[in-house]
């Protein structure tokens, strides 16, 4: 099904704005302009990998910074490829844990008060499994940690839409409203 990840994106981000102010950071976003307005594919997916790892980066950072930015290349099937990448300028991740953290229930900063169940990376894990992808992972400790994906989305059917207006998102009473 076709998506506006450009949407996508301010959405989950506004989700996240409790977190990000209570940790005093900020978020920045950057969407190459060449990624078109729709792409077509299992947005629920995506939207819970993002979910997990701006969550996490939100998470392990204060008075930092949390930057995503989102790249793409056009894949030899002539579908589109998306380049996601999630970094944040937190507690960062040993070098001999970086393995393990994609473990279920597995925390490794056990010596500081984080909350979670370990579970948030399996599930990216196994979601980007599911689209013939991987997780790479950057961290230095006490630096910071980037984290990044890609996944191949449907170019063909997003040309149907291009003249399809999306009604607008506005702010009612702090409510999300369609109009
Ligand atoms: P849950 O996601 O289930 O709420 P969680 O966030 O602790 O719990 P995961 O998302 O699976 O679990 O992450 C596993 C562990 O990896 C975390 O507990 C943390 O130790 C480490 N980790 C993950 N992301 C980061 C990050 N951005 N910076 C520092 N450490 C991280
Ligand atoms: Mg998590």
């Amino acid at each position: 099904k076709p998506f506006d990840i450009r949407a996508l994106m301010a959405n989950i981000t506004k989700s996240f704005e409790f977190m990000r102010s209570q940790n005093n950071n900020i978020i920045n976003i950057k969407i190459a302009p060449q990624i078109p307005q729709y792409v077509s594919g299992d947005v629920v997916k995506l939207s819970q990998i993002l979910m997990n790892l701006i969550g996490n980066a939100c998470k392990f950072t204060e008075n930092g910074k949390i930057n995503i930015s989102i790249s793409t290349s056009e894949s030899k099937d002539g579908n589109i490829r998306l380049h996601f990448t999630i970094e944040d300028t937190g507690i960062g991740i040993p070098e001999d844990k970086q393995r393990q953290i994609f473990d279920e229930f597995t925390q490794v900063n056990a010596n500081t008060p984080y909350e979670g169940t370990g579970l948030g990376l399996a599930i990216v894990k196994k979601l980007l499994d599911l689209h013939e992808s991987k997780l790479y992972i950057t961290s230095a400790l006490g630096k910071g940690t980037s984290l990044s994906f890609s996944v191949t989305y449907d170019k063909a059917s997003q040309e149907k839409l291009v003249n399809k207006t999306t009604p607008p998102l506005t702010i009612l009473k702090d409510k999300l409203v369609l109009i």
